[in-house]
């Protein structure tokens, strides 16, 4: 099977489907064709492809392969250089039916990694946790930068620096990651989630966990989520959270939300009023700002101060820590094409691996999801 790596074309995306690493696995077993300079921003030059294995050529090549691995959906010139019985694999946006009803009728079988299901086989392909755990680590870099004082507490002869308050909303793979790096800077950190076992994860690193105690079993029923995601939670718990959350982020320096619903806009966790009460020189960095964002406040791609409170809206942080951040992606679609490519380097579809059935968006231009 010829595969090909094309390079990345949307504004901002610095990382690569496969690296030196992967490509010299695959190239055991396949013809691999790299788009030049695909791993420009990702410390992956190209003669570091050819070493490994990979014929490097230009984007209607990387394009016109037997199985084309992205990190990206292609935007739709790219679609136009696919064959039409072509296999993609990549982070397709599984909800947006638009760009899966594209891809649909550019005739192509399509692969979304972002629907894997949250199993333990899973794990090792789940690109979701992959580029989280990044972005959690960047979300406090970014803080960290931006806030005009220290993260540890200092004892000098000029001085006490106090440390500063980081608190985490939404404590998945990122918010976890927030934790473990703003503790390893020195921070004294508070989390705040809506999953019970949440809480104990949290302390475990050392941080304390905000409760907002459940009042009906419909609440915990709905904290408890399903398939490993949170659902939206009830409009009383929302606002007892937001009551809590308002007094907790008035002693904070630093807040870093991360909280999604699965094809949902965002829980709105931050207001107005809250972003008012913070001190002067505090620091949010909104990491669900795609999807509509947890502060009010937050735009899309960019940094504004609003009442004295800086406010980080960049996108995709895991974009910006490239070559980290294509190693694992590339190492996880290399473990999803082992479900998907057979004994005999041949690819197949198996629909009886709960995988293969919920990460297949499109079958020969058959559109299975909207
Ligand atoms: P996510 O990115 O979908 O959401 C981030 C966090 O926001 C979640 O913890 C969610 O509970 C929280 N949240 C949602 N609404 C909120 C609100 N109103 N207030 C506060 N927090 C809110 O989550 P994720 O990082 O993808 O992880 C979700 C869970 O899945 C985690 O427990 C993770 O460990 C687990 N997981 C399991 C596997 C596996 O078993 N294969 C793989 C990856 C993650």
């Amino acid at each position: 099977m010829r595969i090909g790596i094309p390079a990345e074309t949307r504004p901002g995306e610095t990382r690569v489907a496969a690296t030196p690493e992967t490509v010299k696995k695959l190239a055991a077993r396949h013809e691999v064709v790299v788009q030049a300079g695909a791993g420009l921003h990702a410390a992956a030059p190209d003669a570091a492809f050819e070493a490994a294995g990979a014929v490097i050529v230009d984007a209607p090549g990387a394009f016109g392969a037997d199985m084309v691995l992205k990190v990206r959906s292609p935007a739709a010139g790219e679609l136009a250089m696919m064959r039409r019985d072509a296999v993609l694999v990549g982070m397709l946006d599984p909800f947006d039916g638009e760009n899966l009803a594209a891809l649909a009728t550019a005739g192509i079988t399509a692969f979304a990694l972002e629907a894997a299901p949250r199993i333990t086989r899973a794990q090792s392909l789940d690109v979701l946790s992959s580029q989280a755990n990044i972005a959690g680590y960047k979300a406090i870099l970014l803080a960290a930068n931006t806030y005009g004082r220290f993260m540890p507490m200092l004892m000098t002869a000029a001085g006490t620096v106090k440390a500063a308050r980081v608190l985490i909303m939404g404590v998945g793979v990122a918010g976890l990651q927030a934790i473990a790096t703003a503790k390893r800077l020195g921070a004294v950190i508070e989390a705040s989630d809506v999953r019970p076992p949440v809480k104990e994860q949290v302390e475990s690193l050392g941080a304390k966990f905000i409760d907002v105690p459940y009042e009906t079993d419909e609440e915990r029923e709905i904290a408890a989520g399903s398939g490993g995601y949170a659902r939206a939670m009830p409009a009383d718990w929302m606002r007892r959270q937001a009551q809590l959350v308002h007094e907790r982020a008035k002693l904070a320096d630093i807040i870093i939300t991360t909280a999604l619903i699965p094809g949902r806009r965002a829980p709105v966790l931050i207001g107005e009023d809250t972003v008012r009460a913070m001190k002067p020189g505090s620091v949010i960095v909104d990491m669900a700002v795609a999807q509509g964002g947890n502060c009010v406040l937050s735009e899309l791609g960019q940094t504004v101060v609003k009442h004295g409170v800086h406010i980080i809206g960049e996108p995709d942080l895991a974009t910006l820590v490239p070559a980290d951040a294509s190693a694992l992606y590339a190492r996880n679609v290399l473990d999803f094409l082992k479900l998907v490519i057979d004994a005999d380097d041949q690819f197949h579809i198996d629909r009886d691996d709960e995988i293969v059935r919920a990460t297949l968006m499109c079958s020969a231009g058959e559109l299975l999801r909207n």
